[in-house]
């Protein structure tokens, strides 16, 4: 069977290396006569698919050592809450940038635990931009900044670091990790749910600052503390085994890449080939500013909404999926993360173009 160029937001596509690998070892891993799922979390063998993923993942980012890296569960979604019980740490408030869907939602969380001062919105443009730097009202004492660094609904994407001085910059890229090299250092802390950049779904990556952990103020619930995770290596209860294992195999892939500058390289190329033909028409429109587009999805409409369906069938019937628009914004969104093919971008753009030929005027 061929595979599908599979355009899904999250779970999106993963490298079909990856998929055939983990598939090879499915039921005998290296010889251990058993398959990765069923081993003991504490058991020689899975301890060091779990040490090698984080050292290919600090490896990967050069994550300095003063940062824990976890593997945690509950998505991105639960970080919205566990992020301001850990880092208000008495303070009143943190500050946050509100550029969508995702920002909205992490802020609502935050406003159990503290005040949320938003300090830049894009809300004027209807979330069509990334806020620049200079009009962040940042406030000194805040507990900590919080943006989305790439808006996965809207399909707006920071292509620069804020500057926070000394408040810690915490940064929800669960759709754009990975996708291009960062400097960790500059951040407090760093989170992404897998189902997107990493791996299948039910793993959650959180890179945090050592002294950032364990100041929650009240303490937090066991499992609701990082510095129960950050003590045990992420082994406080059994971890998600089976997706530690493969974000490591899709580690392990990207490093063979040649890491991040090539794969940045790369979705740069994908992107570029998809905006320049959607700017190169008047059939499709992206309402997001040019220099603030996502790399990794790209939304877009139709001239006529009510040529969609016939769109999406077109699409289905040539073996691309998943391009119907998350369904506040309508339209069509092509998720190209790193395991998306330059081959797909070319099928998709190919197909856009013949559909627009057919249907264009
Ligand atoms: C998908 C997504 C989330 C939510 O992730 P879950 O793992 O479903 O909780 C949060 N933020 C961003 C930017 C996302 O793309």
């Amino acid at each position: 069977m061929a595979r599908i160029f599979n355009f899904s937001a999250g779970p999106a596509a993963l490298p079909e290396a990856v998929l055939k690998q983990a598939a090879d070892e499915l039921l005998d891993w290296h010889g251990s006569g058993q398959s990765v799922m069923e081993m003991s979390h504490r058991g020689k063998e899975y301890m060091g698919i779990h040490a090698q993923a984080e050292a290919d993942l600090r490896d990967l980012l050069g994550i300095p050592a003063n940062y824990k890296v976890l593997f945690l569960q509950g998505g991105a979604t639960l970080q919205f809450e566990m992020i301001p019980m850990n880092l208000f740490a008495g303070k009143p408030s943190a500050d946050f940038v509100h550029t969508g869907e995702w920002a909205k939602k992490a802020i609502k969380a935050a406003k159990a635990f503290g005040k949320a001062n938003i300090v830049a919105s894009s809300e004027d443009g209807s979330f069509t931009y990334a806020p620049a730097q200079k009009d962040w009202k940042l406030d000194k004492d805040a507990a900590y900044v919080h943006y989305t660094g790439n808006e996965t609904i809207g399909g707006v994407e920071f292509h620069w670091t804020p500057e926070t001085g000394n408040v810690p910059l915490v940064c929800d890229m669960s759709s754009n990790i990975l996708s291009k090299p960062i400097d960790v250092s500059k951040y407090g802390l760093i989170y992404a749910g897998a189902q997107k950049n990493i791996g299948p779904a039910g793993l959650t990556i959180v890179i945090i600052r050592d002294d950032l952990i364990g100041k929650g103020v009240p303490t937090p619930q066991t499992m609701m503390d990082y510095k129960t995770h950050a003590e045990n290596d992420s082994m406080y209860n059994t971890p998600p085994t089976y997706g530690i294992y493969i974000a490591g195999l899709v580690f392990q892939w990207l490093k063979q890449q040649g890491g991040l500058a090539a794969i940045e390289k790369q979705n740069i190329a994908k992107a570029k080939m998809l905006y320049d033909c959607i700017d190169s028409s008047s059939f499709y429109n992206n309402p997001v500013r040019k220099e603030d587009r996502s790399r990794m999805n790209v939304p877009f409409t139709l001239k006529d909404a009510a040529l969609d369906e016939e769109f999406l069938k077109g699409a289905k019937a040539k073996g691309m999926v998943q391009l119907k628009g998350h369904r506040s914004v309508g339209g069509m969104r092509a998720s190209i993360y790193n395991a998306m093919p330059v081959a797909g971008v070319a099928a998709l753009v190919e197909y856009m173009k013949e559909f627009e030929a057919r249907h264009g005027k």
